[in-house]
């Protein structure tokens, strides 16, 4: 086996050049432009193969036929406006780490090239667009346009069924901030269902006539009030979360509010009863609704499912991290959190490691790296420890592979999403 951590941390210059480059250039997803081209930039004139995949991204593959590992890298910012490198246009700042992503794949795929590694096999870097689930608007202009179909750059690879040749995924993500250097594997991540509640009344004047109106504000008063007696029902293990906001209150203070919204997430750990949570919600809602002889409208778009990872996967990049950080390793968190990284791992034995080193609260103004060595050199020889382990023991992948079940089909998948 190689030295990687030796090799990696010859290369931290470089690595801390790219992280920092990145870190300056956020873009929110499907308009990574500058941070595409700036990728790619780094693997031009290197013997590498390179796919486009237009405003979902593009992939870096060294070497061809099996085993095939799969590298996975989030390109895109968020919107938190007051973070200290927030783009002045858009508000789109670095506040989840995903620079450092593509900044760690990146140097894998460069090491690899280096140091001649892939002699069998084939390793592709997927460096994907919009992971975080906003600026909708944008993206549904994006869709009615054609060019997107679903709202996240993995749901869009996936459809397209890009991940078919590979064996496995291997995707890293940062924990935050941590009291000390710790690494985390076989976490899982919540899903969600996007709900949008449209409560239909009858406008009238408010003092003169409300009698010969139906009041839609009353109607999703009380449709929260149930969805708060509702709680009761929900069990801690399943992780559910329902959060709901008003985004229309009414149209005019004297007249009777004829139109009201509440929009929000239903969340659990479980896909099922994530499908049966949100069900009851919009029974609830509906009957709510009814009891003041107002109507709803349900809008209800899949967001992403749980992540599910592969422990046997994670047992391949175990012994790697107790390597960077002794017995620090976080296993088997359940979080309300929630990637589109989950969609992938129906298909395809999937980990999402985690590493420390960043400083500052997750998604707010002050995120940012603390420590290059935890954040960076650690997931790069993590991950390319692993790489180097799958590509040369068959063993080791093939008892992955047995152990995995696909919980669904592609077609299945599009079917749920309705295209
Ligand atoms: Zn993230």
């Amino acid at each position: 086996m190689s030295d990687w951590m030796k090799i990696v941390s010859d290369f931290q210059s470089e690595l801390m050049r790219w992280e920092k480059d990145l870190f300056a250039m956020p873009e929110l997803g499907f308009k990574e432009k500058q941070t595409k081209a700036y990728l790619l930039n780094l693997f031009r004139e290197q013997n590498v193969q390179i796919e486009d995949f237009g405003l979902s991204g593009f992939s870096v593959s060294i070497g061809q036929g099996k085993p095939h590992v799969g590298l996975i890298a989030e390109m895109d910012a968020l919107v938190v406006t007051n973070h200290f490198m927030a783009s002045p246009s858009d508000g789109a700042a670095h506040a989840c780490g995903h620079h450092l992503q593509s900044a760690i794949m990146a140097g894998v795929m460069k090491l690899l090239v280096t140091q001649k590694t892939v002699t069998q096999g084939k390793v592709t870097c997927y460096f994907i667009a919009a992971e975080e689930y906003v600026d909708l608007d944008a993206r549904k202009q994006l869709r009615d346009q054609g060019k997107i179909v679903l709202l996240s750059g993995k749901q869009n690879l996936i459809i397209e069924d890009r991940f078919k040749d590979v064996d496995v995924l291997i995707s890293c993500h940062t924990m935050g901030a941590t009291d000390r250097p710790k690494m985390e594997i076989n976490s899982m991540l919540s899903g969600f269902v996007y709900k949008k509640y449209t409560f239909i009344g009858k406008s009238s004047h408010a003092a003169v006539a409300p009698h010969l109106g139906v009041n839609a504000l009353s109607a999703m008063a009380l449709a929260q009030s149930a969805i708060g007696l509702l709680r009761e029902t929900f069990r801690e293990e399943d992780l559910i979360r329902v959060h709901l906001m008003s985004t229309l209150g009414g149209q005019s203070v004297n007249a009777v509010p004829s139109k009201t919204v509440l929009e929000g997430y239903v969340r659990s750990i479980d896909t099922n009863i994530l499908t049966q949570v949100s069900e009851k919600i919009d029974h609830t809602v509906t009957h709510s609704a009814q009891a003041l002889f107002a109507q709803v409208e349900i809008e209800s778009t899949p967001g992403y499912f749980p992540l599910k990872q592969s422990e046997e996967l994670s047992d391949v990049l175990r012994p790697l991290m107790v390597d960077c950080v002794g017995e620090n390793i976080v296993n088997h968190q359940k979080s309300f959190a929630a990637g589109d990284i989950g969609d992938c791992s129906l298909f395809v034995p999937t980990v999402q490691f985690g590493f420390s080193g960043c400083k500052g609260v997750v998604h707010g103004a002050d995120f940012c790296m603390d420590n290059p060595t935890e954040a960076l050199i650690y997931p790069t020889v993590v991950t390319l420890g692993a790489v180097e382990r799958l590509l040369s023991d068959v063993k080791v992948l093939n008892n992955i592979k047995e152990h995995f079940q696909p919980l669904m089909t592609i077609e299945q998948y599009k079917a749920f999403h309705g295209v």
